[in-house]
């Protein structure tokens, strides 16, 4: 029997390469997607900020300000489409020096430049009116209200569940080692050889190790490690805005802010490692953490912390997006660094062009299954709050996670959804439950008997 060859294999199921997924399976063709982990998300995609961005601070021109700036309306009209968590907060750019108060009229007109019309520059006293909790010496601020805050994890299970109900095989598990290019590609990975005529790389932090496997050199990723700390949802009341910094070269600096899961977080640090896979915490990053912070919101100090976790950004020595069409129908999508889950929808549309241009007949699109995911917001009803959900099925009024109030319907659920869980990580990013402030103290032995039995 002849062996499968895709029209298209995509190496990588984070949000970049889920996202794509989803976007070919609306036409009529054999697609793959290949992740070196056992679920989807595992890499960088599961450790961000969770801001929806508008793109105003781009570099205006740049391939990033178009796609994060169409992004942002593609993601947001799809998580209202889909039921994933979304709040409209608006940011604040928080000005505490003379020099940074200066700055806010430039950061107001380049947002223009970019496209976005509806900033405004607000007063030390409105700024205080607006936060009470912010330290002394705020001078002012740039007001950007389209700044919102998402639920990072749920679009990627979104894009892959549709990807998958449309046909496309997710091959977790299946790490790419090699290629043989011939009459079309044939990728060796750790699960036997998978074949197709055209490769999309949105392989992340190894974007550069699969051009090499190509044999492309366009860029080498730099990993530049983002810390962050994760407030007890007591916290929540203390700050209602994003609280973002005037962004230095270094990236978008460090922002105070909340979470839909109903925590504040304070982050990134923004530090260049050579090692890939450092997604450590460490003393100094930490300490950084905390001075900035008792800078922006003294207050939030005093809280318990219930988490940290670091992620990584795939930077590289350019500013821009890496994404290119080469020889032997192979696409890169890398450098995808500070701004991938917003501009995710809208990397997945110009891929599409490029691949029509490397010659695919794509057809007439079809459409897509609809879905509806399971909200993980706070401010949206959970299904421990939804009578009607529990008349249904009495597990949803039966709590397994006391901290995040997971329902035990909620990781059946999850259990028996299209994509399911292979990990107790998975299963948080799909729940919530072991995510709270006793860390899966409580739950997790019996989490892992659901999962095994699974
Ligand atoms: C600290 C931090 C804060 C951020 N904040 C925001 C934010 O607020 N808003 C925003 O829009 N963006 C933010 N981002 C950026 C965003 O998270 C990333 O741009 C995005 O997650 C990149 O997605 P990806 O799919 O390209 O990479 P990944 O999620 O890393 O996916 C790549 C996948 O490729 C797989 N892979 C790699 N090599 C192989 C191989 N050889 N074979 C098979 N599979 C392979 C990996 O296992 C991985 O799952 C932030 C990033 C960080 C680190």
């Amino acid at each position: 029997m002849s062996k499968k060859i895709y029209d298209v294999a995509i190496i990588g199921a984070g949000v970049v390469g889920t996202a794509i997924a989803r976007e070919l399976s609306k036409h009529n063709i054999s697609i793959a997607v290949l992740d070196a982990h056992s679920d989807v998300g595992d890499g960088t995609s599961k450790a961000n900020t969770a801001i929806l961005h508008t793109g105003f601070d781009m570099v205006p021109g740049s391939l990033e300000s178009k796609l994060v700036a169409r992004g942002y309306h593609l993601l947001r009209d799809y998580a209202r489409e889909t039921g994933i968590a979304i709040e409209e907060l608006g940011a604040l750019l928080v000005a505490w020096s003379q020099e940074e108060h200066d700055n806010l009229a430039k950061l107001q007109a380049k947002a223009v430049e970019n496209g976005y019309k509806d900033s405004v520059i607000i007063s030390a006293a409105d700024v205080y009116a607006r936060e009470p909790h912010l330290g002394p010496g705020a001078l002012g601020a740039l007001y950007v209200p389209g700044e919102w805050i998402i639920d990072p994890w749920t679009p990627i299970v979104a894009f892959a569940t549709q990807a998958k109900l449309n046909g496309a095989d997710i091959l977790l598990g299946t790490a790419v080692i090699g290629v043989t290019i011939g009459a079309h590609n044939t990728l060796h990975t750790t699960n036997g050889d998978v074949e197709a005529h055209h490769v999309i790389n949105a392989a992340g932090l190894y974007s550069d190790e699969i051009d090499g496997v190509f044999g492309v050199k366009d860029f080498t990723v730099i990993p530049r490690r983002g810390e962050l700390m994760v407030f007890d949802k007591l916290s929540r009341t203390l700050i209602s805005h994003i609280i973002l910094p005037v962004p230095s070269s270094m990236g978008k600096g460090v922002l105070v802010s909340p979470t839909v899961f109903g925590n504040i977080m304070l982050g990134p640090t923004a530090q260049n490692l050579e090692d890939k896979t450092d997604s450590g915490s460490s003393e100094d990053g930490m300490k950084f953490l905390r001075e900035k912070g008792s800078k922006i919101a003294p207050e939030l100090l005093d809280e318990e912390i219930t988490a940290i976790y670091a992620g990584l950004r795939a930077s590289t020595e350019h500013s821009d997006f890496q994404i290119r069409l080469h020889e032997n129908k192979y696409i890169t999508v890398g450098g995808i660094r500070s701004t991938g889950l917003t501009a995710s929808m809208a990397i997945a549309e110009h891929v599409k062009e490029l691949l029509v241009n490397s010659g695919l007949s794509l057809g007439a699109e079809r459409a897509l299954p609809a879905i509806t995911m399971p909200n993980l917001g706070e401010a949206f009803t959970r299904p421990y709050q939804d009578e009607k959900a529990i008349a249904d099925k009495s597990g949803y009024g039966e709590i397994i996670c006391h901290c995040e109030r997971a329902t035990r319907q909620e990781v059946l659920d999850a259990l028996e959804s299209p994509l399911p869980p292979t990990t107790l990580g998975g299963l948080g990013r799909r729940t919530r439950a072991g995510l709270g402030r006793c860390q899966g103290f409580y739950c997790h032995s019996e989490l892992r008997k659901l999962l095994e039995k699974k």
